[in-house]
């Protein structure tokens, strides 16, 4: 438990998204994924009997209450906590949970993982999909329970109810992705690199945010005043006035820059020269804000996070519903729809992936698809479906060699024919692309380009990949280095390959909502770039200030250097 502290305190860590917060903390942590086997002495067996069917009546109660408090406000989700409380009174599941507890002489919280995962399995394993859902409600049950019997009380990143920095020592995508935006002023994780894809989102958020601060779940406790400035890496336990008042004078700073920015809103990106850069928006929603700026694509459409919403795979009907919605809002514009990419740092609750060493390695994105037929085919179809409405892209993630992209183009044709016989209609002129986001694949750019109507360089990956630094481990960001001499020459030869193949080619990697580094992708050989539309206004900033001219002799410098720093260094420093 922490101790209250009055003494000023700094802790430090790696900036992920700049920006200043001054708010109390809010400490979240979520229970842990699985609880092993405990064991209990044998003399506490009705003491122990006892407290699960406390645990069981106080979850009854909790879940009466839920219920009645969204009876008027939201039908359906009150039908939810009901069907939970129903599964309480179920007397095979709460007497297989106390004989595990009796016989086996296992932890009250112990045996409700063992039983409620066991029939959850079972569950899940049936074809009808109604039924396999209800393994994610017997999750989330089991997860009630164990957070009664635990003592401890239930936490909601979703309605944190005031301004608050979040503490956690990691939040997962689906966590930032529910995250109450009016009130989270702030995130402060122990673990989680720059590039995890909850960095992504607190950026595209906007909200400031720091990873790498070890030990913040245990030296910060709730209602404690911080001040932090993310863009430093530095959070203040307990700041003196001064602290918060330089913290608030950022914060106005950082509004100022905004709204300047905000005239390049309406502008598209046009170089100082004349050219024409297209500028896409990287969206994970069905309802996108484009925050009011001009774009000319959706260059990324980050699917998964459809999945991550629900407590089950979407449908077809609702993977097709959610496609054309974004397509309609797109007006016309090109929507590149990137392939379910689950694995890695993104996981599904209610879906059981292989335990892997190393899951960045591991079965992710299209492999994951190509293992899971059903689930690719049932995208693919929605998404093809859709492509009636608008001007739809099919984009596979991670394909490592000829044979991934051979696989998933086999894949579409399948599906259009089963559509064809169906008399469904869709877009035959459907252009499909890759990600470039592994080692291998960039190194055969060129043979890629021969066969895809386009690509786009998934720097996030990429550079985890050639530079072998996990994305999401803080310890090795000073190795994850999207700008390193052999990055600069294998983004140049993809841009190459592609333009000599006549193909269109974008960035949709962090880097390219950088303003920093617009220069250099330009002069390295980009045309296109997609980023968060928090991003557009610096980059559209940018490149009205330099020419291709400029930007290719940039490029060409940096080319010749030796180390990262020296790059960076040149980068950012002022030129005449
Ligand atoms: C990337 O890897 O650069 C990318 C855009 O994909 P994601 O960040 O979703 O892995
Ligand atoms: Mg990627």
């Amino acid at each position: 438990m922490a101790e209250k502290r009055t003494q000023r305190t700094v802790l430090t860590g790696n900036p992920v998204s700049a920006g200043a917060a001054v708010a109390e903390a809010f400490v979240y942590k979520p229970q842990k994924m699985e609880i092993g086997r405990i064991y209990y002495d044998a003399g506490k067996k009705k003491e122990k009997l006892d407290a699960f069917h406390r645990t069981v009546e106080l979850a009854k109660e909790e879940l009466t209450q839920l219920a009645k408090q969204f009876e008027e406000e939201n039908g359906e989700q009150s039908g939810i906590f009901l069907a939970h409380r129903e599964m309480l009174e179920d007397e095979e599941l709460i007497s297989e949970t106390e004989l595990a507890i009796r016989d086996e002489l296992l932890e009250p919280d112990s045996a409700i993982e063992k039983v409620f995962s066991e029939f959850a399995g079972l569950l899940g394993q049936v074809e009808d999909e109604l039924i396999a859902a209800r393994a994610a409600d017997l999750h989330d049950v089991k997860k009630r329970l164990q957070r009664i019997y635990q003592g401890r009380t239930e936490k909601k990143l979703s309605a944190p109810g005031k301004d608050v920095i979040i503490i956690a020592y990691d939040l997962l995508p689906s966590d930032t992705a529910s995250l109450d935006r009016r009130h989270v002023k702030g995130i402060i994780t122990e673990k989680g690199g720059c590039n995890s894809h909850s960095a992504i989102l607190a950026r595209s958020f906007r909200i400031p945010a720091v990873s790498g601060v070890s030990g913040a779940v245990d030296k910060i406790f709730d209602g404690m005043y911080l001040a932090l400035d993310a863009g430093k890496g530095e959070v203040i336990l307990d700041p003196t006035d001064e602290d918060t008042k330089k913290c608030l004078a950022m914060c106005g700073e950082e509004r100022k820059k905004r709204s300047e920015e905000a005239q390049y809103r309406q502008r598209l990106g046009i170089m100082g020269d004349g050219t024409k850069i297209e500028l896409g928006i990287n969206i994970g929603s069905c309802t996108f804000d484009a925050l009011g700026e001009s774009y000319d694509f959706v260059g990324l459409f980050r699917t998964e996070f459809l999945y991550m919403e629900k407590n089950t795979l979407p449908t077809e009907e609702e993977q097709f519903a959610a496609y054309r919605k974004v397509l309609l809002q797109a007006e016309g514009k090109p929507v590149t729809l990137r392939t379910l990419d689950i694995g890695g740092d993104k996981t599904l609750p209610y879906m059981e992936l292989p335990k892997e060493e190393n899951p960045f390695l591991g079965i992710r994105a299209l492999r994951l698809c190509f293992s899971r037929p059903d689930i690719f085919i049932t995208q693919l179809r929605a998404a093809l479906r859709a492509s009636v409405y608008g001007e739809l892209r099919l984009m596979f993630p991670m394909t490592g060699g000829m044979e991934d992209i051979y696989r998933a183009k086999a894949y579409v044709k399948e599906t259009m024919k089963k559509l064809d016989e169906e008399q469904v209609p869709y877009d035959k002129n459907i252009r499909t692309g890759v990600m470039i986001e592994t080692p291998a694949m960039s190194i055969i750019a060129d043979m890629a380009a021969e066969v895809v109507d386009f690509a786009s360089i998934g720097s996030n990956d990429l550079t985890q990949y050639v530079s072998a630094a996990d994305r999401m481990n803080p310890e090795v960001s000073s190795y994850y280095q999207n700008c390193s001499p052999a990055m600069l020459r294998l983004l140049a030869s993809v841009f190459g390959a592609f333009a000599k193949a006549g193909k269109p080619i974008s960035v949709c990697g962090e880097m390219a909502g950088d303003s920093g580094l617009t220069a250099l992708l330009i002069g390295l050989g980009a045309r296109k770039l997609s980023m968060s539309a928090s991003c557009l206004s610096g980059v559209k900033a940018a490149l009205s200030g330099i020419t291709i001219e400029e930007a290719e002799e940039l490029a060409a410098r940096c080319s010749t250097m030796r180390t990262q720093d020296e790059i960076l260094q040149y980068l950012y420093t002022p030129k005449p």
